[in-house]
C-alpha cells in the first residue's frame, strides 16, 4: 500500500528544444519517484490529448505549464492521502478525474508524468529495481521472464523527421537475434558510422540528421533509402539477412492524401503502394513494415496484411495508437501482427499494459518505441525488459535522449539479463 504525499511538477524542454512535462511523487514512506514523457512529431490523429497552453508567444504554442498546472492542483488535490494498493488503482483514478475519452481535461502528458512518477516511486518504496516492479505489474499468464529487446536502430530518415524530402519515414537496422546486446550495437554502431562516411561521399554532406538522430541526405526516392542502406551495411563487412535485417517505418498517414499516396514523385493507390512494399520485400531482407499505410485505410491494411503478414511483420503506429479498442479492430479485420507499444499514445502504464495484454493473447510481437521528442528519462528501457517486448525503437545510436535508453539496457545486460 503507497500513500502519496506530494507532487511536484515542472515544464521541461525535450530533445527538440520544445516543452514536456516532469512530475515528481513523494510517497509517505519518504519514497520518490521522478519521470518526464516524451512527445511525438508524426502523431496518430487517435492518440491520446497532449495538453499544450496555445499561447504562441510562449514557445509557439507549446507551452506546459497548464498541465503542470493540473498535476500540482487538481491531481494533487484527488490523490492526496488516497492510499493506493496497485498501480491500476492510480491509473484508474487519474482516467476518472480526467473524465474525457482521450485525456483532453487534464492532458495525457499530465497523466502519464504522474502516472510514470507513481510507479518510479513504488519501486524505490519496495526497493525494486524499475524493470522488475514493471514486470510485477503483469498478469500471471502474461509474465514471461524479464528480458533484453531487440534494438531496431534509425539509420535513414525522411518524412516528419526530416525535411520531407523523400516519403519514407525511416529505414532501420535490426540485429539478428542471438549473440548479446553490446554485440548487437557494437555492429549497428559501425554501420552507422559507415553510413555518415557513405553519406558524406555520396552527397556531400554528412551531419544532417532527423530528430531521432537518421542520417537524412536528399535521398531521390525511398528505394534510394533502401539500397543505400544496403550498401553501407555491406562496405561495413556485414551481410543483410545474415547479420541485420532492415525495418521500415513509412509512416504513410503522413503523406496519405485524399485517399491516395504521395510517394515521392508519385500518387499511388493503396494496392499500388502494397505492391511496392511487395517488390522490396522480394529484394531486401524486410523484418518489418510501420504504418505501410495511413491509419484509417482499415481495407488497405487487410490487404496488406493479406499479402505480406507472414513474410514480414506488420506493424501499427498510428493505425492503432497503443489504443485497446483499436487493437481489438485489427485483430478481428486481420489487419496487422504486431503493436508498436508509445506509453503516451494511451496515457497511462495500465492502459498500455492493457494494449501489451491484447497483443500478447493474439500472438502479436511487440516493439516498444520511444518518441521523436524523447528526454534524458531511460524508464521506457525498463519498461522494455520488464514486459518482455520482442524489441525496443529508440533511434539512432546518437543524442544522449536516446543513449540514455541503450545505455539502460547495456546496464541491465551486465546485471545478467539476456
Ligand atoms: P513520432 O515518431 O514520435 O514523431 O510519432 C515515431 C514513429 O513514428 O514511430
Ligand atoms: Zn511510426
Amino acid at each position: 500500500m503507497s500513500q502519496i504525499r506530494v507532487l511536484r511538477a515542472q515544464e521541461i524542454l525535450d530533445s527538440r528544444g520544445r516543452p514536456t512535462v516532469r512530475c515528481a511523487v513523494r510517497l509517505e514512506s519518504g519514497a520518490l519517484g521522478q519521470a518526464s514523457v516524451p512527445s511525438g512529431a508524426s502523431t496518430g490523429r487517435h492518440e491520446a490529448w497532449e495538453l499544450r497552453d496555445g499561447d504562441p508567444r510562449r514557445y509557439r504554442g507549446l507551452g506546459c505549464l497548464t498541465a503542470v498546472a493540473h498535476i500540482q492542483g487538481e491531481i494533487q488535490d484527488s490523490l492526496q492521502g488516497l492510499t493506493l494498493g496497485t498501480q491500476r488503482e492510480l491509473d484508474d483514478q487519474l482516467v476518472r478525474l480526467d473524465g474525457t475519452g482521450n485525456k483532453s481535461r487534464l492532458g495525457a502528458n499530465a497523466l502519464l508524468a504522474v502516472s510514470v512518477a507513481f510507479a518510479k516511486a513504488v519501486a524505490a518504496e519496495r526497493g525494486m529495481q524499475l524493470f522488475a516492479y514493471f514486470h510485477s505489474l503483469l498478469p500471471s499468464p502474461l509474465a514471461r521472464t524479464p528480458a533484453l529487446p531487440l534494438p531496431t536502430i534509425n539509420l535513414f530518415s525522411g518524412g516528419r523527421h526530416a525535411g520531407g524530402q523523400v516519403a519514407v519515414q525511416d529505414v532501420l537496422i535490426v540485429p539478428l537475434p542471438g549473440g548479446t546486446l553490446p554485440d548487437q550495437l557494437a555492429v549497428m554502431a559501425e554501420i552507422y558510422a559507415t553510413a555518415a562516411d557513405f553519406v558524406e561521399s555520396k552527397y556531400g554532406m554528412r551531419h544532417l540528421t532527423a530528430d531521432e538522430g537518421g542520417l537524412a541526405p536528399p535521398f531521390a526516392s525511398a528505394q534510394d533509402m533502401l539500397a543505400d542502406a544496403m550498401a553501407c551495411a555491406e562496405a561495413a563487412g556485414f551481410v543483410a539477412g545474415k547479420d541485420f535485417l532492415i525495418a521500415i517505418d513509412a509512416a504513410a498517414s503522413h503523406f496519405h492524401d485524399h485517399g491516395m499516396y504521395r510517394f515521392d514523385d508519385q500518387r499511388l493507390t493503396t494496392t499500388e503502394l502494397i505492391a511496392q512494399y511487395a517488390r522490396w520485400c522480394d529484394s531486401y531482407p524486410i523484418y518489418s513494415i510501420e504504418d505501410g499505410l495511413a491509419e484509417d485505410d482499415w481495407e488497405g491494411w487487410q490487404a496488406l496484411y493479406q499479402r505480406l503478414g507472414g513474410q514480414t511483420i506488420v506493424l501499427g503506429d498510428d493505425l492503432l495508437c497503443t489504443h485497446p479498442e483499436r487493437i481489438r479492430q485489427a485483430q478481428e479485420q486481420q489487419a496487422a501482427d504486431a503493436l508498436l507499444l508509445k506509453v503516451n499514445q494511451i496515457g497511462t502504464l495500465s492502459e498500455a499494459m492493457e494494449a501489451l495484454q491484447l497483443a500478447r493473447q493474439a500472438n502479436w510481437h511487440v516493439v516498444v518505441s520511444a518518441r521523436s521528442g524523447e528526454t534524458e528519462d531511460s524508464w521506457l528501457a525498463d519498461l522494455a525488459v520488464g514486459w518482455h517486448a520482442d524489441n525496443i525503437k529508440v533511434g539512432s545510436i546518437t543524442q544522449s535522449e536516446r543513449l540514455a535508453k541503450y545505455n539502460r539496457l547495456l546496464v541491465l545486460a551486465d546485471q545478467g539479463i539476456a
